[in-house]
């Protein structure tokens, strides 16, 4: 069969996707006494085992908690390459309620799942998991961080990620007005969960104007207390006049209806997979002349947190230490960005594509 005719066999296939998207191996967890069902995707192994959180959602169909899982293990493969880190990348996803599914049982039945992949994908927290959470499912593999300090872990990894994203942001800015202040520029920040509430944080401290949406009322309403910011309706935060788009809630916010709406000059967030689409909603915001801060580049300092108590010492100055970094990673990209005429998303997956090339071939050798 020609390669071509095969290529259209594949279309709309799972194994079509997966040559599409590069993945190594996709597991799919099933336990009918706890009522567990589960997604684990390895991406890509050539830097090290796969790490990446798991995420618990409510998803509306198999196939949504199939593609959230693919595109954020692919994520996460670009996040450790860029990151200069020697981590593949992974990621879980768990269907279902948070609220009321997640037993001792069901935990530790996920865990059973991860130990039975001996390493080769190592498991953290991601939306709706918790430190909490990681203990139980230690209890059943040691694969897994993201544990509290008292069992030698690096606690909750959310701080870490807020203050790369802060600097990740900081270097977008200096791009695209000259200077990297964040003083007086009005910013919205959309969903002040773990990550976005320090984000708030650091930019309250550098007398930025900020404004926050959550779904949650109540959360807004404490954060809003908390830092003396003011609250936007969810759906007004695309409308506001602002200067920075800050999306910390989940992925796919710039996509073709909102991309429009965004008066922004610089979006640089937290959450995964921002870009509905990575090619073509990259390249509308650069005919926008909106800069963006890639979301893997800028979020990575959650995975530096897990990555430094996979490692063992887990040493909280080393990993800020680290993450530092991320401030002239992104300065870099978008200038390597701006040389070869690509949009971030696409320089910052081309210089992730480019380290793993060049690792594997040096693997190869003796
Ligand atoms: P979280 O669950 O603590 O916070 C997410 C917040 O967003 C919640 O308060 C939720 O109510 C809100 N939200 C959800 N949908 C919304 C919407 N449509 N509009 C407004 N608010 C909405 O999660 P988190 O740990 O803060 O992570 C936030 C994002 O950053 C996620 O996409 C996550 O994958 C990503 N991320 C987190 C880390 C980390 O260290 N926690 C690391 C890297 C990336």
């Amino acid at each position: 069969m020609e390669i071509k005719e095969l290529e259209k066999v594949q279309e709309g296939s799972i194994f079509g996707t997966l040559t599409q998207l590069g993945h190594e191996q996709v597991v799919w967890c099933h336990d009918q006494a706890t009522g567990l069902k589960a997604i684990i995707a390895i991406h890509n192994t050539v830097l090290g085992p796969a790490l990446g959180g798991t995420r618990m959602w409510h998803y509306a169909s198999e196939q949504e908690a199939l593609t959230d899982v693919l595109r954020l293990s692919r994520g996460m493969t670009f996040k450790a390459a860029i990151s200069g880190i020697n981590l593949g990348g992974g990621k879980a996803v768990i269907m279902g309620d948070a609220k009321t599914m997640k037993t001792e049982a069901f935990l530790r039945r996920f865990g059973k799942f991860v130990n039975s992949l001996n390493g080769k994908y190592i498991t953290a927290e991601d939306v709706n998991m918790k430190t909490a959470d990681m203990e139980y499912i230690s209890m059943e593999t040691k694969h897994v961080t993201g544990l509290p300090e008292s069992m030698g872990g690096g606690g909750d990894p959310s701080p870490v990620t807020a203050y790369g994203v802060y600097l990740g942001m900081k270097a977008a800015v200096k791009k695209a007005f000259g200077s990297d202040s964040l003083a007086h520029k009005t910013i919205g920040v959309q969903g002040v969960g773990q990550v976005g509430m320090h984000l708030v944080e650091h930019l309250v401290k550098e007398n930025a104007n900020v404004f926050i949406t959550d779904i949650s009322e109540d959360r807004m309403k404490e954060v809003a207390a908390r830092y003396g910011v003011r609250t936007v309706g969810q759906e007004k935060i695309y409308d506001l006049d602002m200067d920075i788009y800050a999306p910390c809630a989940l992925g796919a916010s710039i996509n073709d209806e909102t991309i429009g709406r965004l008066k922004c000059q610089v979006i640089a967030g937290a959450a995964n997979n921002q870009l509905k689409d990575d090619v073509k909603h990259g390249y509308m915001l650069v005919d926008r002349s909106i800069t963006y801060a890639p979301d893997f580049l800028i979020n990575a300092g959650g995975l530096m947190n897990v990555y430094h108590e996979h490692l063992g010492n887990y040493n909280r100055k080393r990993v800020l230490e680290q993450a530092e970094n991320i401030y002239a990673t992104c300065l870099n990209t978008l200038s390597f960005a701006a040389q070869e005429k690509l949009s971030p998303q696409e320089a910052a997956m081309q210089l992730a594509e480019k380290r793993i090339q060049d690792i594997g071939r040096l693997r190869m050798s003796r």
